[in-house]
């Protein structure tokens, strides 16, 4: 473990972060500290690029040696759309976050449900496999989720979201374990995720689920990660539930992204180090 990186030269290898904002983005912060663990002559920067230009970014990076690109909104659908190849997960979603420019041929891969799903087993203990799982929220981050923990062989993944077509479109990502539920049925549910803004303020008088019904025997986990404390999670907490924050998933998607470009194993202590005292404290790393 160097702790240090090299100085940026020629010779450096690049990777980065697209999309429209990215100046906000983790994603730098966390590759960076990545790559002085491992002690590579990497750098990762980010790349603000308008939706219309994605196409051209795309290309570009391919000819000019960039070796990865994390991808963020508005740009995961056009990553999709440009790879040569995409892996299960991008294939499944129609989304990429990750490409990987191998040679002349660009993959497209998503690394956003298995890296929740690996945050759940390294940081919080929780084997997704035969458990119930519920999901509130059918948008990108929900959609990746349930197919995350389908793949890791949940008992029943259980979709509630407020529009109906976008709930039924990701049940079926999970296969014969999905189906769309109601409120109710988060009381008998293990894990219960949280991939909607909803319950990020106490002001909104919107919660994504009634904390009420929340218990002791369950794992709650608020994909979002400022603030590190929602009002709901805290909600949650107070209903006697284990809590989790979105960072987990942040740094074990960032991971695996780590793992895919650079084909060795991602150092995600020092990686979660790199963000944890940003916004809202975060306390400890637990992964
Ligand atoms: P998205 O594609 O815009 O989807 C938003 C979801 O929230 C949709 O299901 C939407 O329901 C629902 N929703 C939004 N406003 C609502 C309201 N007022 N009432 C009821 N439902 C509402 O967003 P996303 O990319 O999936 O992101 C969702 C959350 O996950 C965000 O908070 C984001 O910060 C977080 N996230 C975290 C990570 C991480 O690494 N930790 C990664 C990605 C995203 P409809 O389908 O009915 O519109």
């Amino acid at each position: 473990m160097s702790g240090e990186r090299p100085d940026i030269s020629a010779a450096t290898t690049v990777v980065g972060v697209v999309g429209d904002p990215v100046a906000h983005s983790l994603s730098p912060r966390l590759h960076n500290a990545a790559f002085a663990e491992l002690g590579l002559d990497w750098v990762s920067v980010g790349f603000p690029v308008p939706a219309e230009r994605a196409h051209e970014a795309f290309a570009g990076a391919a000819a000019l040696g960039i070796r990865g690109l994390s991808v963020t909104m508005p740009h995961k659908e056009a990553a999709a759309r440009a790879a040569d190849r995409l892996g299960p997960e991008a294939e499944r979603l129609g989304v990429a976050n990750c490409l990987v420019f191998e040679g002349g041929t660009i993959v497209g891969e998503n690394t956003d449900g298995p890296g929740l799903v690996a945050a759940l087993r390294r940081g919080e203990g929780f084997d997704p496999g035969g458990r119930r799982c519920l999901v509130v929220g059918a948008g990108g981050a929900g959609r990746a989720v349930v197919a995350g923990l389908a793949d890791a062989g949940a008992a029943s993944v259980v979709v509630v979201n407020r529009t109906r077509a976008r709930a039924e479109a990701a049940a079926a990502l999970a296969g014969p374990s999905g189906r769309v539920g109601t409120a109710e049925d988060v009381h008998s549910a293990d894990l219960v995720v949280n991939a909607t803004p909803l319950g990020m303020t106490d002001t909104s008088g919107r919660w994504p689920l009634d904390p009420a019904q929340l218990h002791a025997d369950q794992l709650v986990v608020d994909l979002v990660y400022e603030p590190r404390r929602t009002p709901w999670l805290e909600a949650a907490e107070a209903a006697g539930a284990t809590v989790a924050n979105g960072v987990g998933m942040l740094v074990h998607q960032a991971g695996l992204q780590i793992t895919r470009w650079t084909d060795r194993p991602a150092p995600v202590e020092a990686m979660w180090r790199s963000v944890a005292g940003d916004a809202g404290g975060g306390g400890a790393p637990s992964n």
